[in-house]
């Protein structure tokens, strides 16, 4: 068992054991574990995320700092709480040693799994994860709260794949127009705004908009089933996010819409002045069409279209399959493209991997690994030429 597999021990937690029965793991952060439970009142289930906060080899600086931390996530969960798109805090205790907040179960886990199962998301319901998305955003952001964290992992499902947002560990509500300049968040969803800031010491900081940028990005990788930024050089991928350089490649963006680019253009933009707010893009065209395809469900006219494009559908899968040929070696050497659902294992893998890669890098010492991100923006700079 290691560490953070062991529960805390009675009589630190009495409190929390007098009402709840602690059961499996369901995820881990950089010092939580979240746990499902059972309320032994009522037998139903819940989420409590335990916060060790004198775990591992931590300075009392840092315990102070993360006891601190955790007072302010749980200041900001009880402001947003009742709104149907964040996580319920039900109950927190705390002790010397350890924080439980207790939240809903939500059974169908992360967003980033669901994504990893099935590669890619359509449209449509890339749509259906964006819409809530974008209006807890616009929620928070009208409370001049900004989350610095927003990334599939941290956005839940529940049984009828409706999604809540969680893990407010880096939110903070800000004074009006006042910025930040701290530098927090997971490496692929960070604004360009955030690594100018650990290079500049005159910046004037970051605000809002450093969330806008991550869910660009998130609608990116639900779409592509990849990130928009991603190289195994951790300096080039940062270099490619300070100079906006992604790109709609070929084939995975082959069969979307310009409506669908055109919005994750907006997102991706360098200038955080210039980039589209939550509303802006509740307004822009790709959620419009979702209303208008709704009520023209019911038309005749579309009923006969859908009837069409089935039959059309129908003789085009036949067509392919019926070449499907037996998966060989050969094959995939020959035309490593010629067989589409190879083409998708290798993204998942490649997704699977870039998800390691972001739990690997929270788990480290999130200071060290901001304090060289500077040095490594620096360096890919020099060394630009070299290294593309
Ligand atoms: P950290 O701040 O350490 O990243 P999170 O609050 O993001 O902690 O929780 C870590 C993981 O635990 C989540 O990514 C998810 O897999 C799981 N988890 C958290 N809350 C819940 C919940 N309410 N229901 C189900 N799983 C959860
Ligand atoms: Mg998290």
């Amino acid at each position: 068992m290691t560490k953070d597999e062991e529960l805390p021990d009675f009589h630190t937690s009495k409190e929390f054991y007098e009402n709840y029965e602690p059961k499996e793991i369901l995820g881990r952060g950089v010092s939580s574990v979240v746990r499902r439970c059972i309320h032994k009142t009522t037998r139903r289930e819940y989420a409590v995320k335990i916060i060790d906060i004198t775990g591992g080899s931590m300075s009392p600086e840092e315990v102070q700092e993360l006891r601190e931390a955790t007072i302010k996530e749980i200041d900001i969960l009880q402001k947003v709480s009742g709104h149907p798109h964040v996580i319920q805090l039900k109950d927190s205790y705390v002790s010397s040693t350890f924080f439980f907040l207790v939240f809903d179960l939500m059974k169908r886990g992360e967003l980033f799994d669901y994504l990893t199962e099935k590669v890619t998301l359509s449209e449509k319901e890339t749509r259906k994860v964006m819409r809530p998305l974008l209006e807890v955003i616009g929620y928070l952001h009208s409370l001049n709260i900004v989350h610095r964290d927003l990334k599939p992992e941290n956005i839940l499902l529940d049984d009828d794949m409706n999604i809540k947002l969680t893990d407010f560990g880096f939110s903070c509500q800000l004074n009006k127009d006042a910025k930040l300049k701290e530098i927090c968040g997971t490496p692929g969803y960070l604004a360009p705004e955030i690594l100018e800031c650990s290079m500049d010491e005159e910046h004037l900081g970051y605000g809002k908009e450093v969330d806008m940028w991550s869910t660009g990005v998130i609608m990116y990788t639900l779409l592509a089933g990849s990130p928009p930024f991603w190289h195994r050089k951790q300096m080039v991928m940062l270099r490619m996010i300070m100079s906006g350089n992604y790109q709609f490649g070929s084939p995975e963006w082959d069969d979307r819409s310009d409506t669908v680019k055109d919005l994750i253009s907006h997102f991706l933009v360098v200038n955080p002045q210039k980039r589209y707010t939550a509303s802006e893009a509740l307004a822009h065209p790709f959620f419009q069409q979702y209303i208008v395809e709704e009520v023209r469900s019911f038309s005749p006219f579309r009923k006969f279209r859908v009837i069409c494009l089935t039959v059309l559908a129908s003789v085009r899968i036949y067509y392919t399959y019926r070449n499907v040929k037996p998966v060989t070696k050969e094959l995939v050497t020959q035309n490593p493209y010629a067989l589409k659902p190879i083409r998708k294992l290798i993204d998942a893998c490649a997704f699977r991997i870039y998800g390691h890669w972001v739990k690997k890098g929270e788990a480290q010492n999130r200071a060290a690994l901001f304090e060289n991100t500077a040095k490594a923006v620096l360096m890919s700079i020099a060394a630009e030429e070299e290294l593309y």
